[in-house]
């Protein structure tokens, strides 16, 4: 490694990665949803240590923690977030954010170093009250009216409530100033099996998928499960099973090589064991990042539910809830980042996009933006078990300092 170079502290960011754990554990986890008083003891725990990395830290109005720099030159926003899913993993979001403040401890006091790393802890990535309300906040994208409506999807809180007894009412909402930051870097943890599996250590990401959203409605005729012969039955579950298995047949035909669609919630109406169902819903999605190949498996779905009921007995209709656009990450982003993995990975490092949603593809709106991901073990996630080995976390971390030292000098 060449003698220039500020190096990485393994030792530190596995204590600070295992301080955030302390503070809401669970198991080999953490519990730590949005607000609740481990998320704000994490928030705080950050704040407190911005510092040593030359940063001013703050506590937005709607729970950001940004850290910012008075340093002259580029500067490169970067983090990800602190609160987990109910009773979940250790390292999706404070890995991103730990990565991001050695980044500022290596970088900032570097007299050698032009510019600084600054450092952002996203509200509510993983979405307890909204979508992604943190940094689409900080990018100017959620209204006051925005949070007069969230509420929290487990106990119906509102957000006023939430933000009140965080102590965070009435504080302004930071947002980005155009033209600061030469970019966004975000480290995570894959949260799937594609790098351990190739025996590789870097994920540089291409893109983040657009998830689009649909409610599809069955009518049938809603009887006596006993008295109706099944020759004159209009029986909405059915139709709703039927419609499902036919989706797996046609979809592979059309779709791209890392489409994926998932059914995650069927209702029968009325449900109950002896009434056959007259009326069925499903809600279905679809990620891709490429938007021809939605477009083409949304023209399916559509032609489907006309031949279902062109066949009958039941009615099938298919309403569109929610797009989102992929984002492209940045092309310089992409090659700092494998030209770093050269450097300190043996180019264990492979481009592939996100299947997950980041707050990247939210900041990808308003500045170039990239993203790193590190094996998980197993690529399990969303579950107290995740991990990743801590050599791992460890050559991530210098990738990703590294990535961030190169995208500076090259701003200069
Ligand atoms: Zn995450």
């Amino acid at each position: 490694m060449p003698e220039s170079y500020a190096t990485t502290d393994g030792g530190r960011i596995l204590a600070d990665l295992n301080a955030l754990r302390g503070i809401g554990t669970f198991k080999t986890g953490v519990h730590k949803p949005t607000f609740s008083e481990p998320h704000m003891r994490s928030l705080e725990w950050l704040a407190m240590r911005l510092p040593d990395a030359g940063l001013a830290a703050s506590i937005d109005g709607i729970g950001n923690v940004i850290g910012t720099s008075a340093k002259a030159g580029p500067k490169l926003l970067s983090g990800s977030h602190l609160e987990s899913q109910n009773y979940a993993g250790w390292l999706d979001g404070p890995l991103g954010v730990v990565y991001a403040l050695e980044a500022a401890r290596v970088i900032n006091g570097d007299p050698r170093m032009a510019g600084a790393v600054e450092v952002a802890a996203w509200c509510d990535e993983e979405g307890h009250f909204g979508h992604f309300l943190g940094s689409r906040s900080y990018v100017g994208g959620v209204t006051e009216a925005d949070i007069d409506a969230a509420r929290d999807r487990n106990s119906d809180r509102s957000m006023r409530q939430a933000l009140q007894a965080a102590g965070l009412s009435g504080r302004p909402r930071l947002t980005t100033k155009r033209g600061r930051h030469i970019g966004y870097l975000e480290a995570h943890i894959e949260q799937g099996e594609t790098l351990e599996s190739s025996g590789l250590k870097i994920g540089v990401v291409t893109s983040i998928v657009g998830i689009w959203q649909y409610r599809i409605m069955f009518k049938g005729a809603q009887n006596h499960a006993g008295t109706t012969r099944m020759a004159i039955r209009k029986d909405a579950g059915l139709a709703l099973a039927r419609f499902c298995v036919a989706i797996d047949d046609c979809f592979p035909i059309s779709c791209g090589p890392r489409t994926v669609w998932t059914t995650g919630r069927m209702t029968l109406d009325p449900g109950a064991p002896s009434i056959i169902p007259g009326a069925a819903e499903m809600l279905f999605q679809i990620r891709d990042d490429d938007v021809d190949v939605i477009a083409r498996l949304e023209v399916k779905l559509h032609s489907m539910a006309a031949e279902a009921t062109a066949q009958g007995p039941c009615s099938v209709e298919v309403e569109r809830l929610r797009t989102g656009a992929p984002a492209i990450m940045d092309a310089t982003f992409q090659q700092a980042i494998e030209a770093a993995a050269a450097q300190f990975a043996g180019g264990k490092a492979m481009r592939m996009p996100s299947g997950a949603g980041h707050d990247a593809q939210v900041l990808a709106t308003v500045m170039p933006s990239g993203m790193l991901f590190v094996p998980s073990i197993g690529g399990i996630s969303h579950h107290w078990s995740e991990n990743t080995a801590d050599a791992d976390i460890i050559t991530g971390a210098e990738v990703f300092v590294e990535t961030c030292r190169r995208l500076l000098m090259q701003a200069r």
